[in-house]
């Protein structure tokens, strides 16, 4: 059985905070045709996926999937079930903004499968907050986790982002020591980027906001590692930090090169070595869904040369290089290539290589995007 990840796109916001590039629409109005052409789609794919696939994790992102109601949520999950193969213990996600939810329906969404929320809190300090337009105040957000908490969600993660405009390692820290008070198990730490096309790079080129420099950045990020390690959470990837146990399912899924089957609006899947995407408006994805059954974008068949890379960049950003199973995989001598690039990198205390596998340090997880561009 080929081990598959699930991941829904429900692209509908409250608004549109500054920062954010993710494919979000803040109309309402196509909620209802939403659901039912992705009902569409989950059954169209399984026709060609289900056999022989069992779904390890599936994942409802955003967009804001929490406001949506807990039936809504609720019809997708069985649907999957009905036409997949869903493993008894998957894990199953929902993308949850504080202010969008009240404990009740919190409760709504366990009740409907939900069985980890991952909530967007960015920061916990009010200026923060109100810079990056966040909907939610500070004892909102943490209100939220001890809700999620209290209504019986054991596997519980939250997401902050660094370096921004302002930000100092005081105020950061203020953001961690709040973060480990509350009853979680996983947080994401991202450091902020500028992405093209979004109200924060408007307001970067026209003067009205400065970004701060990537020394700080990596400060920042060198004191998260070192805060995060320190108070019981382990790194398993560039931005991502765990209790033991509870690394999340979904996100193993991506960067140990698992296949993914992804629905909605703008949604990229993985499986058979080749990747496709789906038409990035809500409004062309259900014209397409309903006249041809499927909102194919654009696909690629990925060549060996490409899944090795993608393999060897994916496996150094998380959990490590197992080059046993690289060799098994590819065949390439990718080791005997690379070795003086990674005798340089383990002098320099960069990389680190046990029992067959190569891992990052905390060090070389600071210029990790710099190391791997010097593999071939
Ligand atoms: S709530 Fe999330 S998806 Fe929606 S606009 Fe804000 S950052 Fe983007």
């Amino acid at each position: 059985m080929i081990e598959t990840a699930i991941y829904i796109h429900i692209p509908f916001c409250d608004h549109k905070c500054i920062y954010c590039d993710f494919y979000s629409i803040i109309t309402y109005e196509n909620i209802t045709n939403y659901l039912s052409v992705l009902k569409k789609e989950i059954a169209n794919y399984a026709t060609q996926f289900a056999h022989q696939r069992k779904i390890i994790s599936i994942f409802f992102g955003g967009g804001t999937p929490s406001l949506m109601e807990a039936g809504y949520i609720g019809e997708i999950i069985e649907e999957v079930k009905r036409k997949f193969s869903v493993n008894d213990d998957a894990e199953i996600t929902l993308e949850t903004n504080p202010g969008t939810v009240t404990k009740q329906k919190l409760s709504e969404f366990k009740n409907a499968g939900i069985n980890r929320i991952s909530v967007g809190i960015q920061s916990f300090d009010e200026t923060d907050l109100k810079f990056l337009t966040r909907i939610h105040d500070s004892e909102t957000a943490k209100q939220t986790i001890r809700d999620a908490y209290e209504v019986g969600f054991e596997n519980l993660s939250l997401d902050l982002i660094f370096n921004l405009p302002n930000q100092t390692k005081e105020k950061w820290k203020k953001n961690l020591e709040e973060a480990i008070k509350l009853p979680i198990k996983h947080i994401s730490a991202y450091s902020l980027i500028l992405e093209q096309g979004t109200i924060l790079n408007k307001m970067v080129l026209d003067g009205k906001v400065k970004m701060q420099d990537i020394e700080h950045d990596a400060d920042l990020y060198e004191f998260t590692i070192d805060f995060l390690t320190s108070n019981g959470f382990e790194q398993y990837e560039v931005s991502n930090f765990a209790k033991p146990g509870f690394q999340c399912v979904h996100n193993n899924a991506y960067w140990h090169y698992k296949e993914y089957l992804s629905f909605g609006t703008s949604a990229h899947s993985f499986a058979n070595g080749k990747r496709w995407w789906n038409l990035s408006s809500t409004r062309f994805y259900i014209d397409a869904m309903n006249k041809k059954g499927n909102a194919v974008a654009g696909e690629e068949t990925l060549t060996q040369d490409q899944m090795l890379d993608e393999y060897v960049m994916l496996a150094l950003r998380s959990s490590g290089l197992d080059l046993d199973i690289l060799e098994h995989k590819f065949e390439n001598n990718w080791y005997e290539r690379n070795k003086s690039t990674i005798d340089e990198y383990i002098a320099q205390e960069l990389i680190s290589l046990t029992n067959g596998k190569l891992v990052l340090t905390a060090k070389g997880f600071v210029v990790c995007d710099e190391l791997l561009l010097h593999f071939r």
